[in-house]
């Protein structure tokens, strides 16, 4: 059996932790084994970033974002095996897999011109013979908690802007699919990146709170669940640490009685369905205004689900993939029965889907809810799985209330041809990330990412700009030459007069 090891230092170790299976969702069996990184180990990786982190803060920006030209061309010769890694243990389907690798790689490519952001401001002449300059300087030893989902685009989200600024890293990946970060680590060392830069540890809650605990990691970036992200942000910020903490979410897409129906319904499929319903940016809520729009979109996407292609990332045909493990599979169903015990009307039930060949994998089929109502748990609670609610609006200002009354705010989306209607959702809806006619409305690496409410815990969203300042904290400093004039003490507050 294959084991998945640890990297620290510049060197991969198989951990002494205790072990825990990794499986091939698309079939079901385990395809690996994987040690949970005890605190000891933990605490080596920290040691390890913190020898290296003065030698590499130092380093010309220009030599450090070389090393990642030459990571992000690696990346790009090694996209297709990527890929097949992230579907291996995720399930998502090749194209799929191949989008996620891009868009982490756009990510490393931003990371590249991170000199020109630390450059600071100058100012002469605040004061007689004064002047001052600010800068942006690394925090130190930094970490990364990532979730399943996007197991080589999240950890892009995080360590190429952090690695560019100056610090060092700690990544911990998803104990479910590890295997992508294992092979990024192995190009980002072959671009020349120094030892101990960046460190990977593996484990669950008990390599977490080592991480958030430990005295020498200043800040973590996680992205997960919201429970976990709001437990990560507490702990983590009692303990003196910057923490940027990303949760879950529940996306609605209105869909405008102007709206081309074909369009929307076509986009519901993608953003509804990709990736099996496994997005923070899924849309997992539609809401048609007024009755006629709800009826004619329930025509349109119960034909839609009901043709979708499900299948292993090894059948070019398939659109979906399996769901990432057999609990998940499990917690999915329960939703589904929930929804029919509160009474939705279940226009496509995905339940019984199973396929010739992949009996063992964790499969669910397309569902489609109709007429859910804002107390149903299937509403309230993410299910992150291939399950659409529809939830009908009388008119426009219902639709905006339930989106801006939602506990979650990431993502949400509306289909119009009315350019006021855009512009006044854009502008009041109580949401990070908003769409028009876009249902997957995920900023681009030059922007940055980022939910409201409880979708997002902590001052900072994650990667572009605001990804430099969250690794980053900023020095202002105050010259005065010659240093020599004189004129004695002065006990007033300095002030140009
Ligand atoms: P998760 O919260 O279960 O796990 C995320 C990370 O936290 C993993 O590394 C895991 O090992 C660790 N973890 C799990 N339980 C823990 C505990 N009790 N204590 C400490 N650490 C713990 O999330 P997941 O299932 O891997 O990922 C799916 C979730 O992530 C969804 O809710 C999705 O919406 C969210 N997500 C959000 C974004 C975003 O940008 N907002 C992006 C991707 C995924």
């Amino acid at each position: 059996m294959r084991i998945i090891e640890n990297a620290v230092a510049g060197r991969r170790y198989t951990s002494a932790g205790r072990r825990v299976p990794v499986f091939n969702p698309a079939t079901g069996e385990q395809s690996a084994e994987l040690p949970l990184s005890t605190p000891a180990e933990l605490d080596a990786a920290v040691q390890a970033a913190k020898a290296a982190q003065p030698a590499w803060g130092n380093t010309p920006p220009l030599k450090r974002a070389r090393i990642m030209f030459r990571f992000k061309a690696l990346l790009d010769q090694h996209a297709d095996e990527l890929a097949r890694e992230i579907s291996r243990e995720h399930g998502k389907v090749h194209d799929d897999a191949l989008g996620e690798v891009a868009r982490g790689i756009d990510c490393v490519e931003f990371a590249c011109g991170i000199p020109h952001l630390l450059k600071g401001d100058f100012s002469r002449n605040v004061g007689p013979s004064i002047d001052s300059y600010s800068e942006r300087q690394p925090l130190g030893v930094v970490a990364g908690i990532t979730p399943f989902n996007f197991p080589a685009m999240v950890p892009r989200w995080m360590y190429p802007a952090a690695i560019a600024c100056g610090n060092t890293f700690i990544l911990k990946p998803s104990e479910r699919d590890p295997s992508a970060s294992m092979l990024a680590w192995n190009l980002f060392m072959e671009a020349g990146l120094p030892e101990g830069v960046l460190n990977i540890v593996h484990g669950d809650k008990e390599i977490v709170d080592a991480i958030l605990d430990h005295p020498d990691i200043k800040a973590v970036s996680f992205v997960g669940s919201t429970p976990i992200a709001e437990y990560v942000y507490r702990r983590g910020t009692s303990a003196g640490k910057r923490v940027q903490a990303l949760g879950g979410a529940k996306n609605h897409m209105v869909v405008m009685p102007d709206a081309d129906l074909d369009q929307a319904a076509d986009a519901l499929m993608g953003a509804g369905y990709g990736s099996a319903g496994e997005r923070c940016m899924a849309i997992s809520v539609a809401v048609p205004v007024g009755r006629e729009t709800g009826d004619a979109l329930i025509a349109k996407l119960k034909p839609r689900v009901e043709a979708l292609k499900i299948g292993p990332a090894t059948d070019p045909d398939a659109q979906m993939g399996p769901v990432v493990t057999k609990a998940h599979r499990d917690k999915i169903m329960g939703y589904i029965d929930s929804g029919v015990d509160e009474g939705a009307d279940l226009i496509v039930d995905g339940r019984g889907f199973s396929l010739q060949g992949y009996e063992g994998g964790y499969y669910v089929g397309g569902t489609l809810f109709d007429n859910v109502t804002p107390d149903m748990k299937i509403y309230r609670e993410e299910i992150f799985g291939p399950v659409l609610s529809v939830v009908r609006a009388a008119d426009y200002a219902e639709a905006v209330e339930l989106i801006n009354t939602h506990e979650y705010g990431n993502g949400t989306a509306i289909f119009t041809r009315d350019g006021d209607a855009a512009r006044e959702f854009a502008d009041k809806i109580q949401v990070g990330m908003v769409g028009i006619n876009v249902p997957i409305p995920v900023p681009v690496a030059y922007h940055s990412f980022g939910g409201w409410k409880r979708s997002l815990f902590g001052d900072h969203a994650i990667y572009g700009p605001e990804g430099v300042n969250f690794y980053t904290r900023l020095k202002t400093v105050t010259t005065r030459w010659p240093a020599g004039i004189k004129g004695g003490a002065e006990f007033s507050f300095p002030s140009v007069k």
